[in-house]
C-alpha cells in the first residue's frame, strides 16, 4: 500500500538564492524520507510552479515587484502551510533598508536606465501580503533550523519559534 506523500515546494522572490542553497544541502536527507516529494523548486526550474498544490511552501526573498505580490498570493492559495525562509522573506532583507529614499532613486542607483519586464516596488516581507504560518530566521538560516522546522511539520506537530540571536554565542 502506498503512503501519501507530503508535497514540498521551495519558491524564490527577490533574493540571492542563498537560502535555497542551504535547502539544497538538505536534499540528500530529504531523499531518505520516503513520504516526502519535492513538488517544485525554483532553483531548478521556474515554470508556473506556483499553481502546484503543496502541503508545505517554503518561500525565500522579499516582495519587490508587483508581479511578486501576485505570485506570493498564488503560492499561498495553493499551500496548506507557508514558511517564510530567511531575512529577506521574514523581514524584507537588505533591499528593504532604504525605505526613506524614493523608489525611482534607488532603482536608478542599481539599474541605471536598464529596461526590465517587471514593475518594481519597495521591498517588503511576505507577511505584508499573505498569512505566514512560521518563520525561519537567518541569512541564510542554519541548516539545523531548517531540519527542525521540516522534521516537526512532517510528524504533524508545530515548531516552536526559534529565538535567533545576532551571533550564536550571544
Ligand atoms: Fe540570500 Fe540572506 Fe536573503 Fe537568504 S536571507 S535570500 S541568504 S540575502
Amino acid at each position: 500500500m502506498s503512503e501519501k506523500k507530503i508535497r514540498i515546494g521551495f519558491y524564490a522572490l527577490t533574493s540571492c538564492y542563498g537560502c535555497q542553497l542551504q535547502f539544497a544541502m538538505m536534499d540528500e536527507i530529504l531523499q531518505l524520507i520516503p513520504n516526502v516529494e519535492i513538488a517544485c523548486w525554483f532553483m531548478l526550474e521556474r515554470d508556473s510552479y506556483e499553481d502546484e498544490p503543496v502541503d508545505i511552501a517554503f518561500i525565500e526573498g522579499s516582495v519587490s515587484t508587483e508581479e511578486e505580490a501576485e505570485l506570493v498570493k498564488k503560492i499561498r492559495e495553493n499551500a496548506k502551510i507557508v514558511v517564510a525562509v530567511g531575512s529577506c522573506a521574514v523581514q524584507g532583507g537588505v533591499q528593504s533598508w532604504e525605505k526613506d529614499k524614493p523608489l525611482e532613486e534607488l532603482w536608478k542607483t542599481v539599474y541605471g536606465d536598464a529596461k526590465v519586464k517587471f514593475q518594481p516596488k519597495m521591498a517588503e516581507p511576505i507577511s505584508n501580503y499573505i498569512k505566514v504560518d512560521y518563520n525561519i530566521y537567518g541569512c541564510p538560516p542554519e541548516k539545523r533550523d531548517f531540519l527542525y522546522t521540516l522534521g516537526t511539520l512532517l510528524i504533524g506537530s508545530w515548531p516552536e519559534d526559534i529565538d535567533y540571536p545576532v551571533c550564536l554565542e550571544c
